[in-house]
Protein backbone atom coordinates (compact mmCIF):
# COMPACT_ATOMS: atom_id res chain seq x y z
CA UNK A 1 0.00 0.00 0.00
CA UNK A 2 1.44 3.13 -1.16
CA UNK A 3 0.57 6.20 0.56
CA UNK A 4 -0.28 9.04 -2.10
CA UNK A 5 2.32 12.42 -1.83
CA UNK A 6 1.09 15.24 -0.18
CA UNK A 7 1.51 17.21 -3.02
CA UNK A 8 3.27 17.13 -6.41
CA UNK A 9 6.87 16.54 -5.99
CA UNK A 10 9.20 19.86 -5.12
CA UNK A 11 10.91 21.59 -7.84
CA UNK A 12 14.31 21.65 -8.76
CA UNK A 13 17.14 22.52 -5.76
CA UNK A 14 18.62 25.63 -4.89
CA UNK A 15 21.30 24.14 -2.85
CA UNK A 16 22.83 21.29 -4.92
CA UNK A 17 20.18 18.44 -3.85
CA UNK A 18 18.68 17.34 -6.30
CA UNK A 19 14.95 17.96 -5.87
CA UNK A 20 15.01 19.42 -2.03
CA UNK A 21 15.06 23.01 -3.11
CA UNK A 22 11.93 25.36 -2.55
CA UNK A 23 9.26 25.45 -5.69
CA UNK A 24 9.00 28.88 -6.94
CA UNK A 25 5.42 28.19 -6.57
CA UNK A 26 3.46 26.04 -4.48
CA UNK A 27 5.06 24.80 -1.02
CA UNK A 28 7.70 22.37 -0.39
CA UNK A 29 6.20 18.71 0.72
CA UNK A 30 7.89 17.76 4.04
CA UNK A 31 7.53 14.35 5.94
CA UNK A 32 7.65 14.54 9.98
CA UNK A 33 8.19 10.97 11.41
CA UNK A 34 7.15 11.18 14.94
CA UNK A 35 3.95 13.08 16.36
CA UNK A 36 5.48 13.37 19.55
CA UNK A 37 6.30 16.78 21.49
CA UNK A 38 8.69 18.10 18.96
CA UNK A 39 7.16 16.75 15.82
CA UNK A 40 4.15 18.35 16.11
CA UNK A 41 5.16 21.50 17.59
CA UNK A 42 7.67 21.21 14.11
CA UNK A 43 4.64 21.01 11.93
CA UNK A 44 3.05 23.76 13.37
CA UNK A 45 5.57 25.90 12.81
CA UNK A 46 6.18 24.28 9.23
CA UNK A 47 2.35 24.56 8.36
CA UNK A 48 2.56 28.21 9.37
CA UNK A 49 5.09 28.78 6.42
CA UNK A 50 2.47 27.41 4.13
CA UNK A 51 4.36 24.11 3.69
CA UNK A 52 3.00 21.28 2.79
CA UNK A 53 3.16 18.46 6.40
CA UNK A 54 2.66 14.82 6.51
CA UNK A 55 3.38 13.53 10.24
CA UNK A 56 3.57 9.39 10.67
CA UNK A 57 3.39 8.55 13.94
CA UNK A 58 3.68 4.64 15.17
CA UNK A 59 0.80 5.37 18.08
CA UNK A 60 -2.58 5.66 17.58
CA UNK A 61 -4.00 8.90 18.04
CA UNK A 62 -3.81 9.60 21.85
CA UNK A 63 -6.69 11.64 21.73
CA UNK A 64 -8.82 9.10 19.92
CA UNK A 65 -11.78 7.38 22.93
CA UNK A 66 -10.18 4.38 24.49
CA UNK A 67 -6.24 5.31 22.91
CA UNK A 68 -5.74 5.30 27.37
CA UNK A 69 -5.29 8.36 29.12
CA UNK A 70 -3.05 5.92 31.90
CA UNK A 71 -0.99 7.60 34.52
CA UNK A 72 -0.13 10.99 34.63
CA UNK A 73 2.92 11.86 33.72
CA UNK A 74 4.18 15.42 33.53
CA UNK A 75 7.59 17.55 32.69
CA UNK A 76 8.69 21.02 33.50
CA UNK A 77 8.15 23.47 31.10
CA UNK A 78 9.98 26.59 31.25
CA UNK A 79 11.44 30.06 28.78
CA UNK A 80 12.83 28.15 26.50
CA UNK A 81 9.62 25.75 25.61
CA UNK A 82 7.28 28.87 26.25
CA UNK A 83 9.13 31.19 23.88
CA UNK A 84 8.30 28.36 21.55
CA UNK A 85 4.74 28.07 22.03
CA UNK A 86 4.45 31.64 21.95
CA UNK A 87 5.49 31.93 18.18
CA UNK A 88 2.76 29.40 17.29
CA UNK A 89 -0.01 30.81 19.98
CA UNK A 90 -0.32 27.95 22.00
CA UNK A 91 1.55 29.32 24.82
CA UNK A 92 -1.42 30.66 27.03
CA UNK A 93 -3.65 27.59 25.85
CA UNK A 94 -0.61 25.13 27.67
CA UNK A 95 0.03 27.26 30.51
CA UNK A 96 -3.86 27.74 31.59
CA UNK A 97 -3.15 23.82 32.11
CA UNK A 98 0.12 23.88 34.21
CA UNK A 99 1.05 24.58 37.79
CA UNK A 100 3.89 27.00 38.36
CA UNK A 101 6.52 25.97 40.62
CA UNK A 102 9.11 28.50 41.99
CA UNK A 103 11.23 26.79 43.68
CA UNK A 104 12.50 23.10 44.84
CA UNK A 105 11.21 21.77 47.97
CA UNK A 106 13.94 19.56 50.05
CA UNK A 107 12.44 16.54 52.05
CA UNK A 108 15.38 15.66 54.38
CA UNK A 109 15.43 12.14 55.76
CA UNK A 110 13.80 13.38 58.92
CA UNK A 111 10.87 14.70 57.08
CA UNK A 112 12.18 19.17 57.26
CA UNK A 113 11.15 20.33 54.76
CA UNK A 114 13.15 23.43 53.09
CA UNK A 115 11.96 25.88 50.45
CA UNK A 116 15.18 27.01 47.64
CA UNK A 117 13.51 29.79 44.90
CA UNK A 118 14.64 29.37 41.77
CA UNK A 119 14.84 32.79 41.06
CA UNK A 120 16.52 35.63 43.12
CA UNK A 121 13.20 37.29 43.31
CA UNK A 122 10.89 34.14 44.35
CA UNK A 123 8.66 34.55 41.41
CA UNK A 124 10.01 32.76 38.43
CA UNK A 125 8.96 29.35 38.12
CA UNK A 126 9.38 26.04 35.95
CA UNK A 127 5.62 24.76 34.61
CA UNK A 128 4.34 21.45 35.85
CA UNK A 129 2.52 20.25 32.80
CA UNK A 130 0.54 16.89 31.75
CA UNK A 131 2.79 15.51 28.88
CA UNK A 132 0.00 13.87 27.56
CA UNK A 133 -1.95 16.87 27.79
CA UNK A 134 0.81 18.96 25.82
CA UNK A 135 0.78 16.35 23.25
CA UNK A 136 -2.93 16.48 22.58
CA UNK A 137 -3.09 20.38 22.78
CA UNK A 138 -0.22 20.34 20.10
CA UNK A 139 -1.86 17.42 18.12
CA UNK A 140 -5.53 19.60 18.08
CA UNK A 141 -3.24 23.03 16.34
CA UNK A 142 -1.83 20.78 14.29
CA UNK A 143 -5.05 19.51 13.21
CA UNK A 144 -6.36 22.90 12.50
CA UNK A 145 -3.67 23.68 9.65
CA UNK A 146 -5.00 22.88 6.40
CA UNK A 147 -1.44 21.87 4.84
CA UNK A 148 -1.02 18.96 7.50
CA UNK A 149 -2.24 15.40 7.38
CA UNK A 150 -1.64 12.90 10.53
CA UNK A 151 -1.14 9.32 9.55
CA UNK A 152 -1.01 7.00 12.95
CA UNK A 153 -0.25 3.46 13.58
CA UNK A 154 2.71 4.17 10.85
CA UNK A 155 5.82 3.00 12.21
CA UNK A 156 8.88 4.06 10.15
CA UNK A 157 10.50 1.18 9.26
CA UNK A 158 13.08 2.20 6.48
CA UNK A 159 14.13 5.35 4.61
CA UNK A 160 16.40 5.67 1.70
CA UNK A 161 17.90 9.04 2.01
CA UNK A 162 18.47 9.19 -1.82
CA UNK A 163 15.39 8.86 -2.54
CA UNK A 164 13.42 9.92 -0.08
CA UNK A 165 11.20 6.45 0.11
CA UNK A 166 9.68 5.33 3.44
CA UNK A 167 8.78 2.43 4.41
CA UNK A 168 5.62 2.29 7.19
CA UNK A 169 4.14 -0.84 9.69
CA UNK A 170 0.51 -0.11 9.57
CA UNK A 171 -2.50 -1.69 10.65
CA UNK A 172 -3.67 -2.49 6.96
CA UNK A 173 0.14 -4.21 6.21
CA UNK A 174 2.89 -2.58 4.97
CA UNK A 175 2.54 1.19 3.17
CA UNK A 176 5.32 3.65 1.78
CA UNK A 177 5.69 7.09 0.78
CA UNK A 178 8.14 9.40 -0.86
CA UNK A 179 9.22 12.57 0.43
CA UNK A 180 11.85 15.19 -0.73
CA UNK A 181 11.85 16.56 2.58
CA UNK A 182 12.02 14.04 5.93
CA UNK A 183 12.06 15.46 9.13
CA UNK A 184 13.30 12.42 12.11
CA UNK A 185 11.28 13.82 14.91
CA UNK A 186 11.11 9.72 16.35
CA UNK A 187 12.58 10.46 19.92
CA UNK A 188 15.85 8.90 21.52
CA UNK A 189 15.42 5.64 19.80
CA UNK A 190 15.13 7.37 16.06
CA UNK A 191 14.42 5.04 13.42
CA UNK A 192 15.18 8.16 10.85
CA UNK A 193 18.37 7.89 12.54
CA UNK A 194 19.37 4.48 12.50
CA UNK A 195 18.82 4.81 8.54
CA UNK A 196 21.22 7.65 8.21
CA UNK A 197 23.59 5.67 10.97
CA UNK A 198 24.48 3.12 8.46
CA UNK A 199 25.89 5.54 6.47
CA UNK A 200 29.72 6.62 6.29
CA UNK A 201 30.95 9.74 7.83
CA UNK A 202 27.66 9.56 10.88
CA UNK A 203 28.66 9.54 14.04
CA UNK A 204 26.92 8.36 16.89
CA UNK A 205 27.83 8.34 20.81
CA UNK A 206 24.94 6.99 23.02
CA UNK A 207 25.69 6.70 26.87
CA UNK A 208 23.51 5.20 29.02
CA UNK A 209 23.46 6.11 32.28
CA UNK A 210 23.65 3.34 35.23
CA UNK A 211 20.66 4.69 36.96
CA UNK A 212 17.57 3.83 35.93
CA UNK A 213 13.73 5.41 36.96
CA UNK A 214 10.23 4.32 38.12
CA UNK A 215 7.30 6.62 38.00
CA UNK A 216 4.78 6.89 40.81
CA UNK A 217 1.93 8.62 41.95
CA UNK A 218 1.07 9.90 45.45
CA UNK A 219 -2.76 10.47 45.04
CA UNK A 220 -4.69 13.43 45.95
CA UNK A 221 -5.48 13.18 49.70
CA UNK A 222 -9.34 14.11 50.38
CA UNK A 223 -9.76 15.69 47.58
CA UNK A 224 -6.57 18.27 47.96
CA UNK A 225 -3.02 18.00 47.50
CA UNK A 226 -1.03 15.85 49.61
CA UNK A 227 2.49 18.54 48.91
CA UNK A 228 2.56 21.85 48.50
CA UNK A 229 1.96 22.11 44.93
CA UNK A 230 4.17 25.37 44.08
CA UNK A 231 6.81 23.27 44.24
CA UNK A 232 9.35 20.60 42.58
CA UNK A 233 9.72 18.28 44.88
CA UNK A 234 13.04 16.36 46.00
CA UNK A 235 14.44 13.95 48.17
CA UNK A 236 17.77 14.24 47.84
CA UNK A 237 19.64 10.83 49.17
CA UNK A 238 23.41 11.20 47.81
CA UNK A 239 23.36 7.74 45.53
CA UNK A 240 19.87 8.01 44.30
CA UNK A 241 17.20 10.30 44.71
CA UNK A 242 13.08 11.17 43.97
CA UNK A 243 11.35 14.19 42.62
CA UNK A 244 7.63 14.96 42.60
CA UNK A 245 5.42 17.29 40.26
CA UNK A 246 2.75 18.21 40.77
CA UNK A 247 -0.31 17.55 38.91
CA UNK A 248 -3.93 19.48 37.77
CA UNK A 249 -5.76 16.39 38.96
CA UNK A 250 -4.26 17.02 41.85
CA UNK A 251 -1.99 13.95 42.27
CA UNK A 252 1.75 14.06 41.98
CA UNK A 253 4.13 12.11 39.72
CA UNK A 254 7.44 11.10 41.86
CA UNK A 255 10.23 9.73 39.63
CA UNK A 256 12.84 7.46 41.71
CA UNK A 257 16.18 7.84 40.46
CA UNK A 258 18.04 5.00 41.67
CA UNK A 259 21.16 2.56 40.68
CA UNK A 260 20.33 0.18 38.02
CA UNK A 261 21.71 -2.50 39.95
CA UNK A 262 19.65 -1.27 42.96
CA UNK A 263 16.61 -0.97 41.09
CA UNK A 264 16.23 -5.01 39.77
CA UNK A 265 16.59 -5.82 43.79
CA UNK A 266 13.93 -4.22 44.76
CA UNK A 267 11.80 -7.51 43.73
CA UNK A 268 9.38 -7.76 46.26
CA UNK A 269 6.30 -5.92 47.58
CA UNK A 270 8.19 -5.91 50.69
CA UNK A 271 11.50 -4.91 49.75
CA UNK A 272 9.95 -1.59 47.60
CA UNK A 273 8.51 -0.85 51.25
CA UNK A 274 11.19 -1.32 53.29
CA UNK A 275 13.09 1.28 51.09
CA UNK A 276 10.66 3.54 51.13
CA UNK A 277 10.05 3.63 54.36
CA UNK A 278 14.30 4.13 55.27
CA UNK A 279 14.74 6.46 52.43
CA UNK A 280 11.40 8.20 51.85
CA UNK A 281 9.53 8.30 55.19
CA UNK A 282 7.40 10.87 54.37
CA UNK A 283 6.47 10.28 50.99
CA UNK A 284 6.02 6.43 52.02
CA UNK A 285 2.63 7.47 54.20
CA UNK A 286 1.52 9.11 50.79
CA UNK A 287 1.08 6.90 48.39
CA UNK A 288 -1.41 3.71 49.83
CA UNK A 289 -0.51 1.44 46.78
CA UNK A 290 3.04 1.82 46.35
CA UNK A 291 4.01 -2.14 45.83
CA UNK A 292 1.05 -2.49 43.19
CA UNK A 293 2.23 1.15 41.23
CA UNK A 294 5.80 0.03 41.67
CA UNK A 295 5.01 -3.48 40.34
CA UNK A 296 2.91 -2.21 37.58
CA UNK A 297 5.62 0.51 36.19
CA UNK A 298 8.15 -0.42 33.97
CA UNK A 299 11.97 0.84 34.46
CA UNK A 300 13.05 4.00 32.34
CA UNK A 301 16.33 4.17 31.22
CA UNK A 302 18.67 7.04 30.80
CA UNK A 303 20.59 7.85 27.32
CA UNK A 304 22.31 10.88 25.81
CA UNK A 305 22.71 10.92 22.62
CA UNK A 306 25.12 12.65 20.28
CA UNK A 307 25.50 12.56 16.80
CA UNK A 308 26.60 14.22 13.62
CA UNK A 309 25.55 15.46 10.62
CA UNK A 310 21.95 15.40 11.98
CA UNK A 311 21.12 16.44 7.84
CA UNK A 312 22.20 14.55 5.24
CA UNK A 313 21.67 15.32 1.04
CA UNK A 314 20.61 12.67 -0.98
CA UNK A 315 20.00 12.53 -4.85
CA UNK A 316 16.52 13.40 -4.49
CA UNK A 317 15.98 13.86 -0.66
CA UNK A 318 17.02 15.61 1.89
CA UNK A 319 17.14 14.15 5.40
CA UNK A 320 16.80 16.07 9.35
CA UNK A 321 17.17 15.20 12.60
CA UNK A 322 15.04 17.46 15.50
CA UNK A 323 14.67 17.00 19.21
CA UNK A 324 15.54 13.86 20.85
CA UNK A 325 16.30 12.01 17.89
CA UNK A 326 19.17 14.38 17.33
CA UNK A 327 20.11 14.65 21.13
CA UNK A 328 18.33 13.15 23.77
CA UNK A 329 19.55 14.11 27.34
CA UNK A 330 18.93 12.81 30.62
CA UNK A 331 15.97 14.66 32.28
CA UNK A 332 17.76 16.56 35.43
CA UNK A 333 17.89 20.23 34.18
CA UNK A 334 14.40 19.84 32.68
CA UNK A 335 15.66 21.08 29.39
CA UNK A 336 14.95 17.56 26.70
CA UNK A 337 11.52 18.74 25.80
CA UNK A 338 12.15 22.85 25.60
CA UNK A 339 15.61 22.29 23.81
CA UNK A 340 13.62 20.21 21.04
CA UNK A 341 11.21 22.75 20.89
CA UNK A 342 14.09 25.64 20.25
CA UNK A 343 15.26 23.54 17.64
CA UNK A 344 12.00 24.15 15.82
CA UNK A 345 12.11 28.01 16.11
CA UNK A 346 15.87 27.45 15.02
CA UNK A 347 15.01 25.49 11.96
CA UNK A 348 11.80 28.24 11.40
CA UNK A 349 14.58 30.65 11.52
CA UNK A 350 16.56 29.44 8.99
CA UNK A 351 13.95 28.80 6.71
CA UNK A 352 13.18 32.44 6.78
CA UNK A 353 17.01 33.34 5.89
CA UNK A 354 17.18 31.06 3.01
CA UNK A 355 13.83 31.19 1.42
CA UNK A 356 12.49 28.07 2.80
CA UNK A 357 15.47 26.01 0.94
CA UNK A 358 15.78 23.27 3.07
CA UNK A 359 19.04 21.56 2.53
CA UNK A 360 20.48 25.22 3.28
CA UNK A 361 18.16 25.66 6.17
CA UNK A 362 18.98 22.28 7.76
CA UNK A 363 22.49 22.69 7.54
CA UNK A 364 22.79 26.34 9.12
CA UNK A 365 20.17 24.78 11.69
CA UNK A 366 22.09 22.17 13.06
CA UNK A 367 25.77 24.51 12.78
CA UNK A 368 23.95 26.53 14.83
CA UNK A 369 22.36 23.93 17.16
CA UNK A 370 25.04 21.61 18.09
CA UNK A 371 26.99 23.36 19.80
CA UNK A 372 24.10 24.53 22.43
CA UNK A 373 22.84 20.92 22.52
CA UNK A 374 26.54 19.79 23.40
CA UNK A 375 26.48 22.32 25.98
CA UNK A 376 22.67 21.30 27.84
CA UNK A 377 23.73 17.52 27.68
CA UNK A 378 26.81 18.35 29.91
CA UNK A 379 24.99 20.43 32.25
CA UNK A 380 21.93 17.80 32.51
CA UNK A 381 24.61 15.57 33.81
CA UNK A 382 26.40 17.70 35.68
CA UNK A 383 23.08 18.58 37.45
CA UNK A 384 22.36 15.09 38.16
CA UNK A 385 25.08 15.30 40.87
CA UNK A 386 23.62 19.05 41.95
CA UNK A 387 20.12 17.23 42.24
CA UNK A 388 20.45 14.10 44.37
CA UNK A 389 23.41 15.12 46.31
CA UNK A 390 24.76 18.65 46.24
CA UNK A 391 21.19 20.85 46.97
CA UNK A 392 20.97 19.59 50.71
CA UNK A 393 24.58 20.52 51.22
CA UNK A 394 25.47 24.36 53.28
CA UNK A 395 27.89 24.59 50.66
CA UNK A 396 25.16 24.70 48.31
CA UNK A 397 22.67 26.70 49.46
CA UNK A 398 25.39 29.41 50.79
CA UNK A 399 26.39 29.57 46.82
CA UNK A 400 22.72 30.02 45.34
CA UNK A 401 22.04 32.56 48.50
CA UNK A 402 25.02 34.57 47.11
CA UNK A 403 23.56 34.01 43.75
CA UNK A 404 20.41 35.76 44.26
CA UNK A 405 22.36 38.13 46.54
CA UNK A 406 24.25 39.39 43.14
CA UNK A 407 21.48 38.54 40.95
CA UNK A 408 19.51 41.66 43.12
CA UNK A 409 22.38 43.89 43.37
CA UNK A 410 23.40 43.54 39.98
CA UNK A 411 20.17 43.22 37.91
CA UNK A 412 20.71 42.64 34.05
CA UNK A 413 24.63 42.14 34.66
CA UNK A 414 24.68 39.14 36.50
CA UNK A 415 22.57 35.89 35.91
CA UNK A 416 22.97 32.32 37.81
CA UNK A 417 23.33 29.82 35.31
CA UNK A 418 20.27 28.73 36.45
CA UNK A 419 18.62 31.16 35.39
CA UNK A 420 20.11 31.90 32.54
CA UNK A 421 18.83 28.37 31.56
CA UNK A 422 15.48 27.88 32.82
CA UNK A 423 14.40 31.47 32.30
CA UNK A 424 15.92 32.72 29.64
CA UNK A 425 16.20 31.80 25.50
CA UNK A 426 20.36 32.93 25.79
CA UNK A 427 21.89 29.99 23.46
CA UNK A 428 23.18 27.81 26.17
CA UNK A 429 26.86 27.51 24.43
CA UNK A 430 26.80 31.82 25.31
CA UNK A 431 25.22 30.97 28.85
CA UNK A 432 28.40 29.02 30.17
CA UNK A 433 30.69 31.92 28.10
CA UNK A 434 29.05 34.11 30.53
CA UNK A 435 28.74 31.62 33.22
CA UNK A 436 33.05 31.72 32.90
CA UNK A 437 33.25 35.20 32.74
CA UNK A 438 31.31 35.93 35.58
CA UNK A 439 32.81 33.54 37.85
CA UNK A 440 36.30 35.26 36.63
CA UNK A 441 35.04 38.61 37.61
CA UNK A 442 33.61 37.39 40.86
CA UNK A 443 36.73 35.63 41.67
CA UNK A 444 38.33 39.22 40.80
CA UNK A 445 35.94 40.81 43.13
CA UNK A 446 36.63 38.97 45.85
CA UNK A 447 40.11 38.51 45.83
CA UNK A 448 40.14 42.53 45.70
CA UNK A 449 37.69 42.92 48.40
CA UNK A 450 40.05 40.48 50.25
CA UNK A 451 43.03 42.58 49.51
CA UNK A 452 41.54 45.55 50.31
CA UNK A 453 39.92 44.12 53.63
CA UNK A 454 43.70 42.40 54.71
CA UNK A 455 45.15 45.81 53.69
CA UNK A 456 42.56 48.03 55.98
CA UNK A 457 42.99 45.57 58.63
CA UNK A 458 46.91 46.08 58.71
CA UNK A 459 46.04 49.57 58.65
CA UNK A 460 44.10 49.43 61.78
CA UNK A 461 45.77 46.83 63.60
CA UNK A 462 48.80 49.12 63.17
CA UNK A 463 46.88 52.26 64.20
CA UNK A 464 45.79 50.60 67.31
CA UNK A 465 49.53 49.50 67.98
CA UNK A 466 50.21 50.69 71.39
CA UNK A 467 52.57 53.24 70.86
CA UNK A 468 56.60 52.18 71.11
CA UNK A 469 59.02 54.44 72.49
CA UNK A 470 61.60 56.23 69.27
CA UNK A 471 64.43 55.44 68.93
CA UNK A 472 67.07 58.31 70.67
CA UNK A 473 66.55 61.91 69.61
CA UNK A 474 64.04 60.92 67.25
CA UNK A 475 59.89 62.09 67.66
CA UNK A 476 58.53 59.46 65.62
CA UNK A 477 56.36 56.28 66.41
CA UNK A 478 56.89 52.93 63.79
CA UNK A 479 53.51 54.63 62.02
CA UNK A 480 55.80 57.65 60.97
CA UNK A 481 53.68 59.56 63.00
CA UNK A 482 55.03 61.78 66.07
CA UNK A 483 53.96 60.53 69.57
CA UNK A 484 50.53 61.84 70.74
CA UNK A 485 52.25 63.95 73.57
CA UNK A 486 54.77 65.85 70.62
CA UNK A 487 51.30 66.34 68.41
CA UNK A 488 49.35 68.59 71.05
C1 LIG B 1 11.84 10.84 33.16
C2 LIG B 1 11.92 11.99 32.19
C3 LIG B 1 11.60 13.26 32.62
C4 LIG B 1 11.67 14.34 31.74
N1 LIG B 1 11.37 15.59 32.19
C5 LIG B 1 11.50 16.64 31.37
C6 LIG B 1 11.20 17.96 31.82
O1 LIG B 1 10.84 18.16 32.99
N2 LIG B 1 11.32 18.99 30.94
C7 LIG B 1 11.71 18.80 29.65
O2 LIG B 1 11.81 19.78 28.91
N3 LIG B 1 12.00 17.56 29.19
C8 LIG B 1 11.90 16.49 30.00
N4 LIG B 1 12.18 15.24 29.53
C9 LIG B 1 12.63 15.08 28.15
C10 LIG B 1 11.45 15.07 27.16
O3 LIG B 1 10.54 14.09 27.53
C11 LIG B 1 11.97 14.80 25.77
O4 LIG B 1 13.07 15.62 25.49
C12 LIG B 1 10.88 15.08 24.75
O5 LIG B 1 9.77 14.23 24.95
C13 LIG B 1 11.43 14.88 23.34
O6 LIG B 1 10.41 15.06 22.42
P1 LIG B 1 10.53 14.39 20.98
O7 LIG B 1 9.27 14.75 20.29
O8 LIG B 1 11.83 14.73 20.38
O9 LIG B 1 10.59 12.83 21.27
P2 LIG B 1 9.43 11.91 21.88
O10 LIG B 1 8.65 12.64 22.90
O11 LIG B 1 10.10 10.64 22.28
O12 LIG B 1 8.47 11.65 20.64
C14 LIG B 1 8.85 10.81 19.59
C15 LIG B 1 7.59 10.34 18.84
O13 LIG B 1 8.00 9.57 17.73
C16 LIG B 1 7.21 8.40 17.67
N5 LIG B 1 8.00 7.37 16.99
C17 LIG B 1 9.08 6.71 17.48
N6 LIG B 1 9.55 5.84 16.58
C18 LIG B 1 8.76 5.95 15.50
C19 LIG B 1 8.75 5.30 14.23
N7 LIG B 1 9.63 4.34 13.91
N8 LIG B 1 7.80 5.65 13.33
C20 LIG B 1 6.88 6.62 13.64
N9 LIG B 1 6.83 7.25 14.83
C21 LIG B 1 7.78 6.92 15.74
C22 LIG B 1 6.91 8.08 19.12
O14 LIG B 1 5.79 7.26 19.27
C23 LIG B 1 6.70 9.47 19.70
O15 LIG B 1 5.38 9.89 19.57
C24 LIG B 1 12.09 14.14 30.40
C25 LIG B 1 12.42 12.86 29.96
C26 LIG B 1 12.34 11.80 30.84
C27 LIG B 1 12.71 10.42 30.36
Amino acid sequence: MDDPPARPPARPPSTGAPGVGAPATGAPEVAVVGAGLVGCLLACFLARRGHAVTLYERRPDPREAGAGRSRSINLAISERGIDALRRVGLDETVLKAALPMPGRMMHAPDGTLSFQPYSADGRRAINSISRSALNRTLLDAVDAFPGVRLRFRHRLTTLDPETGRMEFDTPGGPAAAVAPVIIGADGAGSAVRARLQTRPGFNLHQEYLDYGYKELTIPARAGDFALDPGALHIWPRGRSMMIALPNPDRSFTCTLFWPERELAELDTPAKVERAFAENYPDAHALIPDLAADYALNPIGHLVTVRCEPWTVLGRAAVVGLIGDAAHAIVPFYGQGANCGFEDCVELDRCLAETGDDYAAALLLYENRRKGNTDTIARLALDNFVEMRDKVASRAFLARKRAEHLLERALPGRYASRYELISFSTVPYAEVERRVTRQRRWAAVAALAAAGMSAWAGATLRNRLRPEEPGPPGRGRSRTGRRPRAERR
